[in-house]
């Protein structure tokens, strides 16, 4: 078997990312086992800042590393929170205190200006000079509703509101949930190109 390192200290993400592999025979390894210090995400973009995280794996561990770089944008704040979701609020930033923050960015904006999307790039490196790694983005269309609803999910989940379901991202079970969003599109498509890439 041989041995992947996830450039994240997220448990969720290890998990959905070890299911995902096993049957390619590869055991997902957290960078955590390793005690790497964390990557300064210091790239514009998602993509940047996923391979930033990507390479920095790769160079700790001398290993073929995974990582994944997420967030919101709205369209009525020009993008933002963007590549700094995770942290909109301030240093001590918590889900709570970033959806409090984004309601009140957006406290002016009526309901139809208020579209919004999930992002999500997924970065698959063979090492830290890899000049070719395997990049998938994808995208989940919403809206930013006027308070939280519901209490699933993670993050921005209460306030994106889904159309199709007619409810907000934190209403839906995990499956409704991975077969729309941004990751779900992401991890299916990484996992087709992974796919044609260990045939080759
Ligand atoms: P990262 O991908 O771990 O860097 O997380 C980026 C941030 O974007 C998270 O902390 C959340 O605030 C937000 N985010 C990304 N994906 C989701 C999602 O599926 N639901 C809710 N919030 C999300």
């Amino acid at each position: 078997m041989s041995k992947i390192v996830l450039a994240s200290g997220n448990g969720g993400k290890l998990k959905e990312f070890s299911q995902l592999l096993s049957e390619f025979d590869i055991e997902v390894v957290p960078q955590s086992a390793f005690q790497i210090t964390e990557a300064e995400e210091t790239g514009l973009t998602f993509v940047e800042n996923a391979i930033i995280k990507a390479r920095h794996a790769c160079q700790q561990t001398g290993l073929p590393a995974i990582a994944d770089d997420s967030g919101i944008e709205v369209d009525a704040l020009n993008g933002a929170p963007g590549i700094y979701s995770a942290r909109y609020s301030g240093r001590d930033a918590t889900d709570q205190k970033n959806c409090l923050a984004l309601l009140n960015d957006l406290q002016t904006t009526p309901q139809d200006k208020r579209s919004a999307r999930y992002q999500c790039v997924i970065v698959f490196m063979r090492h830290a000079k890899d000049p070719t790694p395997l990049i998938c983005q994808a995208s989940w269309e919403g809206s930013i509703l006027m308070t939280p609803q519901g209490g699933g999910g993670f993050g921005y989940d209460p306030l994106f509101w889904v159309e199709q379901y007619q409810c907000s991202a934190a209403e839906l079970s995990p499956e409704q949930k991975h077969a729309l969003s941004h990751r779900g599109k992401a991890i299916r498509q990484f996992l087709s190109l992974f796919e044609q890439y260990r045939r080759r």
